[in-house]
């Protein structure tokens, strides 16, 4: 580069010289320098206009044959066009890759902008979702999938886990959708057919209702006769042992099928639970005395009410969790152990929490303890008649009422398991009192 302006530099000396000359010949110096200098002038002028052209029309013409300074600047300009063009064709090829490996996967993928109007999709996407192209590129996700679980799931803006949905026009099919946000206020929009899965989930279900109906009633009949044979005098005293045996293991066997039976029902509907309102305060009234007759003087039970308001719910599945979480502190805490049943309300919503200082549960155990037949030590769990059920019921009870199970333990000094219910489920004392068949006010 250097000896190019060095090149240039003598080239303009050379013509100055001569003008000088051609000015000490013919004429005034001044006009032969200013003659030398004006054609000099003139000429770059020109290489400029052929470089200027060429950079407008370069599609069509070769680089202008100019040598110096500007053949070098022309050199620079096809070096930077070249690498442009190199760069441009790559990224090109790159999307192109990329769109085809996105239309080739076997989930639906909608782009969507800033106010979730589509920006693309893949064709597994408009099989799955009616879409159109290209009259529905540029309208808003929620103005085609009108579904009420999508709308939710896209106002609550918490796209942790998919949403599952029925499409309109195929009533058979259920789809997750899963939002996974990007970039400045960008998404993606998964879809996937889960109708196989919901299928198979739903025969799950109803083979595990369906056996439990079934050995319902020979349970029943058995039950019986042995309460018949434990009842009869003459009975052989050898036969006193097994018989309280088998009747302690018929009893649990009843209460495996009553609590499968209840946690089918909880689970075979999807909806949220009713709104009826349940007066809390005269149902862990309720409990307490119930569970005091239950532990029979060995366990101090304790109620604590801060609040008198209710909740808007399904009374039995309420009762049904509440009971539930008693019944584990009666189990799971020794002799002279004591159970305190609390209920109080703030901002947050309605809390219930039962806290006793019995044997407590391994923090290790404490994430798994809601799935069902999950016991800490199973051997404990069934000589106290526990069918390992009852968590998952209280789980799924509280589910369905937009609440949440919140567990603390400490092994060898307690537990305290809390129900968390939200704001709108509250139903404050006045209301109940007042107009108990009211219908509630939903939010
Ligand atoms: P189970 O019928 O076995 O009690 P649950 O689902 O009610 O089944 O409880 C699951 C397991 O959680 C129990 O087996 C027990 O190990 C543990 N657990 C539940 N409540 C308590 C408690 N209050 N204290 C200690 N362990 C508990």
């Amino acid at each position: 580069m250097a000896a190019v302006w060095t090149f240039a530099l003598a080239r303009l000396a050379g013509v100055l010289v001569l003008g000088l000359i051609l000015g000490l010949f013919i004429g005034p110096v001044w006009v032969g320098v200013l003659v030398a200098f004006g054609l000099y002038v003139v000429w770059q002028l020109r290489n400029l206009y052929m470089l200027d052209r060429w950079l407008r029309l370069r599609s069509q013409l070769d680089p202008p044959g100019v040598g110096g300074i500007w053949g070098e600047v022309i050199a620079q300009v096809v070096r930077l066009h070249r690498r442009k063009q190199y760069h441009k064709q790559r990224l090109a090829q790159l999307f192109r890759e990329l769109r085809r490996s996105t239309a080739a996967l076997p989930d639906g993928v909608i782009m969507l902008g800033r106010h979730h109007e589509i920006l693309w999709f893949n064709r597994r996407a408009a099989n799955l979702l009616g879409l159109r192209r290209p009259s529905d590129v540029g309208l808003r996700i929620d103005n085609l999938i009108r579904a009420p679980e999508f709308v939710r799931y896209l106002k609550a803006a918490d796209f942790a886990a998919p949403v599952v949905i029925r499409p309109p026009a195929a009533t058979e099919t259920y789809l997750s959708l899963q939002m996974v946000p990007y970039g400045a206020g960008q998404s993606l929009l998964l879809a996937r057919d889960v109708t196989r899965e919901r299928r198979l989930e739903a025969m799950r279900k109803d083979f595990v209702a369906n056996a439990s109906h079934e050995l319902r009633t020979p349970l029943t009949v058995i039950s019986g006769y042995l309460d018949t044979l434990a009842e009869d005098s003459g009975l052989d005293p050898a036969w006193t042992g097994p018989i309280r045996d088998m009747r302690s293991q018929a009893r649990r066997m009843n209460a495996i099928i009553a609590d499968l039976l209840e946690l089918s029902r909880l689970e075979a509907t999807e909806e949220e639970a009713g709104y009826e309102p349940i007066d809390v305060p005269a149902m862990l009234a309720r409990l307490q005395r119930d569970g005091r007759a239950r532990a029979q003087r060995r366990h101090e039970v304790t109620l604590e009410l801060d609040a008198n308001d209710g909740l808007y719910g399904a009374p039995q599945e309420i009762e049904s969790a509440f009971t539930n979480l008693l019944d584990n502190a009666l189990k799971y805490t020794p002799v002279d152990g004591r159970v305190q049943l609390r209920w109080r309300v703030d901002a947050g919503g309605a809390h219930f929490s039962v806290a006793d200082n019995g044997i407590g549960i391994p923090a290790e155990h404490l994430p798994r303890l809601t799935e069902r037949f999950y016991r800490v030590d199973s051997g404990r769990s069934r000589s106290q008649g526990g069918s390992g059920l009852g968590l998952a019921i209280v789980k799924h009870v509280l589910q369905r009422h937009g609440g949440r199970l919140e567990i603390e333990s400490v092994e060898g000094k307690g537990s305290t398991f809390s129900c968390h219910f939200p704001a709108h489920r509250l139903c404050a004392a006045s209301v109940r009192t007042d107009t108990v068949d009211a219908q509630p006010d939903r939010m």
